[in-house]
């Protein structure tokens, strides 16, 4: 065998073309066949490779290469057939015929066993017929594609609207929610839920600040163990609860926010549930409406006292026309109601003053009252009667005036009892004046005596130089003494009478601080002996006469020094502004005076004293008649043994009034 592939090459025999006796016919008629086959042989794997590499697809495409190898062995072997017919290396021709053999030999096998399955391979009219249903098929499916499509986008805009449907329920559901919860919050109404053990699941501030207590107190509980002393609200929960129907009422009781304090609301108890089902649960909304029962009661109130009013009360439009009228009205006018209401006033009006309806209504028009208004009406049967009549407008609820009410008081006894009253003072103001010319008189007249008896009592003492008894000049003293108290007494009378009643004089300004000074020369021999202490800061000036203010604080002062106790006088004089007046005081450290006489002390020749006190109880009054003079008021604060203060007020001059009007 190693043999064989040694001599592979050579050429040891005979050509082949010997055989053909190299007729050239023959030699060329084989080469031209076996070159042409040769070529074709080798031309055909080209092509089924070519072919077997570009349709993948091909089923049993190796059988082409497995063609492929077996033509190109064949080929060849016709090639070498061709060089056979020269050189005659028949070995390797044998070989290749041996190659050619074994690749044709399984090519047929693989042929003959994929014959059936190329058989089973659809023809090519089987193949357009399945290709037709096939693009048959396609369309279809293509238009159920479509129409698949269509519904997918279909569904797609359903799915889209339901999402914004979705989404504007959604919306709503929030802004309803807000809705609630803004009324929950700002409405000014108390409200709260409860579940179905009734039990508060919720609830507002308002309820909270009505009930006083925080929301933690209540949610989890119920009612009965928020509010125990409130019990009037289980049954109607209760009730809501059973028939699933709501109810309103007004309800009253206390709150833990004001014990012992009966308040009144307006409560509304709703079920919650869904439609044919039990109730769920329930709500309540409560309206504080304390206030208005209170003005309802207070309003009643005042109606039964207007009624039942002994003064004429009646209301009229803005044109005069009466609009109510009540039994006072009807007992003093002697006009019943339906009578009265609807007819003018100015039935009411005696001619001659017709004029002040006609003021009243313009008054009325500008929102002014008219107080106490004196004047006459006359009744239904014509008689006359003297009325006090107070007006005052009456305004709606927008502050519109829409007319006026008028309270009519029957003044008549009034009125007479008046005039008596103005007979009796000007008959007392003649006796008073006819007293007081008589005091002063008999006080003036009185002193021409006094001083006889003076001067006859001296002459005794000329007369009986030789008194063995002292009983002349015992005498003598006794009677000096008491024509000096007589004397003093009269002058100090006199002071008095002089000062006159507070006729219209015109006052002019009086500096104080003068008038104190003036005081205290005219003291200066008791301050002196006293060792007093007096002291007083800037004072004003006021309406007067100065001597009457010299006057007054010589008593004042004078008297703080005579009533001192065992210390050294201290005395303080003050000022200060009120209101329209000003208020003195003078105070001292003095013995003081017990509560019982501080009233006593003003009145003339009144004394809480004997001799050991010099005095002839006269100093205050005259105080008092200057005070009153100047339209003031005088009086004491004092306890005894503890000083004494004496105030009194004096009217303010216009222009400082002005000022301290202006100040504020
Ligand atoms: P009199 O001349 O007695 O002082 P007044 O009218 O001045 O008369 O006073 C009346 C009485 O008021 C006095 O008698 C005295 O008892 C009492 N009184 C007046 N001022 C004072 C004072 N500052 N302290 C204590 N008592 C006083």
């Amino acid at each position: 065998m190693l043999e064989f592939f040694k001599n592979l090459l050579d050429t040891d025999f005979m050509p082949h073309g010997h055989c053909y006796y190299w007729r050239s016919e023959i030699v060329g008629l084989h080469v031209i066949s076996d070159g042409l086959t040769a070529l074709a042989y080798f031309l055909i794997p080209f092509a089924l490779v070519h072919l077997a590499r570009k349709r993948k697809d091909l089923s049993f495409n190796w059988i082409f290469w497995l063609f492929g190898a077996f033509i190109l062995a064949c080929g060849t072997t016709h090639l070498m057939a061709i060089w056979t017919l020269w050189h005659p290396v028949y070995r390797l021709e044998g070989l290749i015929k041996a190659i050619t053999a074994l690749a044709s030999i399984p090519t047929a096998v693989m042929l003959l066993r994929l014959v059936p399955q190329a058989v089973a391979l659809p023809s090519q009219a089987q193949l357009r017929e399945a290709n037709q249903a096939l693009e048959l098929e396609v369309t279809e499916r293509r238009a159920a594609e479509e129409s698949l499509a269509r519904l997918n986008s279909d569904l797609e805009t359903r799915i889209t609207e339901s999402k914004a449907d979705l989404e504007r329920s959604n919306q709503d559901l929030q802004r309803r929610t807000n809705e609630v919860e803004a009324l929950l919050t700002h409405a000014p109404i108390g409200f709260a839920f409860f579940d179905r053990d009734h039990r508060y699941t919720r609830i507002n501030h308002v309820l909270c600040e009505i009930n006083g207590l925080p929301e933690s107190a209540h949610l989890g509980r119920v009612m009965s163990e928020v509010l125990p002393v409130n019990r009037s609200t289980d049954p109607i929960l209760a009730e809501v609860f059973q028939t699933g129907r709501a109810v309103e009422r007004e309800v009253a009781g206390e709150t833990p926010k004001a014990p012992g304090v009966t308040r009144y609301w307006w409560a509304g108890f709703f079920p919650i549930q869904e439609r044919d089902q039990p109730v769920s649960g329930a709500g309540v909304f409560v309206l504080e409406i304390t206030d208005r029962k209170r003005t309802e009661h207070s309003m009643a109130l005042l109606s039964a006292i207007v009624s039942s009013s002994e003064d004429a009360i009646l209301s009229k439009d803005l044109g005069g026309v009466i609009t109510s009228w009540n039994r006072g009205a009807e007992s003093l006018f002697g006009y019943s109601a339906a009578e009265a209401i609807g007819r003018n006033v100015t039935m009411l009006i005696p001619e001659e003053r017709l004029g002040e309806e006609t003021d009243f209504l313009e008054r009325l028009n500008q929102g002014q009252h008219v107080n106490h208004f004196e004047t006459v009406r006359k009744r239904k049967d014509g008689t006359v009667l003297h009325i006090s009549l107070t007006l005052s407008p009456l305004v709606d609820t927008n502050g519109k005036i829409m007319g006026g009410s008028k309270i009519a008081r029957d003044i008549s006894n009034r009125v007479k009892n008046r005039e008596a009253l103005k007979a009796v003072n000007r008959d007392l103001r003649i006796a008073n004046e006819d007293l007081s010319q008589f005091a002063f008189a008999a006080a003036h007249d009185l002193r021409e005596p006094l001083r006889n008896v003076r001067a006859y009592t001296e002459f005794l003492t000329e007369l009986y130089p030789e008194d063995p008894d002292q009983k002349i000049q015992w005498a003598k003293t006794v009677i000096a003494e008491g024509v000096q108290r007589m004397d003093d007494l009269l002058s100090g009378l006199l002071d008095y009478t002089r000062l006159g009643g507070s006729e219209q004089e015109i006052f002019v300004g009086v500096d104080v601080s003068l008038a104190v000074q003036g005081a205290l020369r005219n003291l200066e021999q008791m301050i002196e002996t006293s060792s007093a202490q007096i002291a007083f800061g800037a004072l004003p000036v006021v309406p007067g006469n100065e001597h009457n203010y010299v006057q007054l604080f010589q008593n004042l002062i004078g008297n703080a020094i005579k009533y001192r106790g065992t210390e050294t006088p201290r005395i303080t004089i003050c000022a200060e502004a009120k209101g329209r007046d000003w208020l003195f005081s003078v105070r001292d450290n003095g013995i003081g005076i017990a509560q019982e006489y501080h009233g006593r002390i003003f009145g003339v020749f009144k004394r809480l004293h004997g001799k050991e006190i010099p005095g002839t109880g006269i100093g205050l009054a005259i105080c008092q008649k200057i005070v009153e003079r100047y339209r003031g008021r005088i009086w004491v604060e004092s306890e005894l043994g503890k000083g004494a203060k004496f105030l009194f007020t004096i009217p303010a001059l216009a222009s400082e009034v002005a000022d301290r009007n202006e100040r504020k």
